[in-house]
């Protein structure tokens, strides 16, 4: 097959429900379009509660089955999914940045990852181990076992559609539990490719199931509410994190959540200046701004704080914007024009309470209408709006500062704790600013650390929770303990 029988393979306009592709029960559909130039991919079908309280029957129909298999046909099963991720890489990352909208190149990366995720937790799916312990009184014999928490939700992004799936949905059927997706409005299909390669592999009709919406209110309500699902993981905005927390509530489900970030990127004084700027480069710019972990607030000692500007800026020249399946682009358009309005009148807003535009600073309508310029705001101040927004956008704004008590209060100033950076050749440095940050995450001389081995997750309003990494399983498993008298 090539590549674009692949991808029309791949492409699905129905979602899928116990192991069928399905239409809405109301027969609506709704648009995923294109970022880049505003045109329509397919239409997806328009689900409500009903819709999601059949595909959650048919999560727990399937689940008695699917936990009663040994840990290793699971783990085949997941190793056989990872490898038709990696078969049909070219037409998952295309699909990816069709509806999404970053460059080919983050695609690529993004789906290898996805892979990285299904056979890192095929590994783990034979290594849940429990305990025996020692007895508490005469003639007992205990032990913990650790058991599949039951069926899943999972609530998904539009900014990493294909790899927030398999970081969620991998460990959950590791676990031996049971899942229905919701994935983001703007991004459905990469949950619908990777779901078709699932099923391929042979996962069970029922195992998975995703629910398309285009607002994830009323399937959200749903998947809260009802007492058959044991666990929602849920990645987006702290705003949303906090609606879900709140409607959980009334059945005492677990949570797991991975919400919005305010990353500081302290540049001190000592550090080697290239390699800070092409890390805020990385960081900076990844998926066009749009991530969680992105700088938000580049943190520069003042003794090199225009020399940072200026390389900074000279760097920003080598990068291309534009269609992200055009050769030589690296990065493409905001995901809609809801984010362009977003970042445009944060900039606006920024600019009124005094910052200095060094670069950027507006639309790009040449390109498309979900474009903005690479832009730096400098002269910024604590006070201003900006510092506690997340700006998701290619917008880097940049602050001063005299020391390092001084940077470390600065960069812990947030109800945020995801990710942060710090770029410094002190080993003393190193290891005090490290342990200071309030941070789930710290990158010490780089700016890309995440993969498959990390415990990734935040602290504060940035989350509940850990994915990936040895511990990432543990969130779809609770422990069981048995205590015999004999
Ligand atoms: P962003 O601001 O990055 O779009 P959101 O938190 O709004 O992030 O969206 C992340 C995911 O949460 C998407 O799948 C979206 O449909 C879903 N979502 C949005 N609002 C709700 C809600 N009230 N209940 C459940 N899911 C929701």
């Amino acid at each position: 097959m090539t590549v674009s029988d692949q991808v029309k393979a791949l492409i699905h306009n129905q979602s899928f429900v116990n192991g069928e592709w399905v239409n809405a029960l109301s027969g609506k559909t709704f648009s995923v379009i294109n970022p880049a130039n505003n045109e329509l991919i397919t239409e997806v079908p328009e689900q409500t509660q009903e819709d999601t309280s059949a595909a959650i029957a048919a999560a727990e129909a399937a689940l008695p089955a699917w936990k009663e298999l040994t840990a290793k046909s699971r783990s085949l099963i997941l190793k056989r999914w990872a490898q038709l991720v990696n078969e049909n890489l070219e037409a998952l990352a295309t699909i990816l940045t069709l509806e999404q909208g970053k460059a080919l190149v983050e695609s690529r990366a993004e789906v290898a990852s996805s892979a990285n995720y299904i056979e890192w937790f095929a590994n783990e799916a034979i290594r849940i181990n429990g305990d025996t312990l020692p007895r508490s009184a005469n003639g007992n014999f205990e032990y913990m076992q650790k058991l599949p928490i039951g069926v899943v939700a999972a609530i998904t992004p539009w900014n990493f559609p294909n790899s927030m799936i398999a970081r969620k949905v991998a460990p959950a059927l590791a676990a031996g539990c049971t899942v229905v997706i919701k994935p983001a409005e703007d991004t459905p299909l990469s949950a619908l490719a990777l779901t078709h390669l699932a099923a391929d592999a042979g996962v069970p009709a029922g195992v998975i199931n995703v629910i398309t919406a285009s607002t994830g209110a009323e399937v959200g309500l749903e998947l809260c509410k009802n007492p058959t699902v044991k666990k929602l993981s849920f990645t987006g905005s702290t705003a949303v994190g906090k609606i879900l927390l709140e409607q959980c509530a009334s059945t005492v489900k677990k949570l797991s959540l991975e919400l919005g970030g305010n990353a500081p990127f302290i540049v001190f004084e000592d550090a080697d200046l290239d390699a800070a700027v092409q890390g805020a480069i990385a960081i900076k710019f990844y998926n066009s701004g749009q991530t969680c972990i992105c700088a938000n607030r580049l943190l520069v000692q003042e003794s090199i704080h225009d020399e940072f500007l200026e390389k900074y800026n000279a760097a920003i020249n080598q990068m291309v914007q534009g269609h992200g399946l055009e050769e030589g682009v690296s990065h493409g358009p905001l995901i809609n024009e809801k984010a362009i309005t977003k970042v445009q009148s944060l900039v606006e807003a920024t600019i009124k309470q005094g910052a200095t535009v060094y670069r950027g600073g507006k639309v790009l309508p040449e390109l498309g209408s979900n474009f903005f310029q690479f832009t730096i705001l400098s002269d910024l101040a604590k006070d201003m709006d900006i510092f506690s927004s997340e700006i998701f956008g290619p917008v880097a704004a940049v602050y001063k500062f005299r020391d390092e008590s001084e940077a470390v209060a600065m960069a812990n100033d947030t109800p945020y704790g995801l990710a942060s950076y710090l770029y410094t050749k002190d080993t003393g440095r190193i290891f005090r600013v490290s342990e200071a940050l309030e941070y789930g995450m710290v990158g010490v001389n780089t700016p890309k650390f995440v993969s498959e081995t990390v415990p990734f997750g935040g602290v504060k309003e940035s989350g509940i929770g850990r994915e990936g990494s040895v511990h990432g399983i543990d969130e779809f498993l609770e422990m069981h303990y048995v205590c015999i008298s004999a």
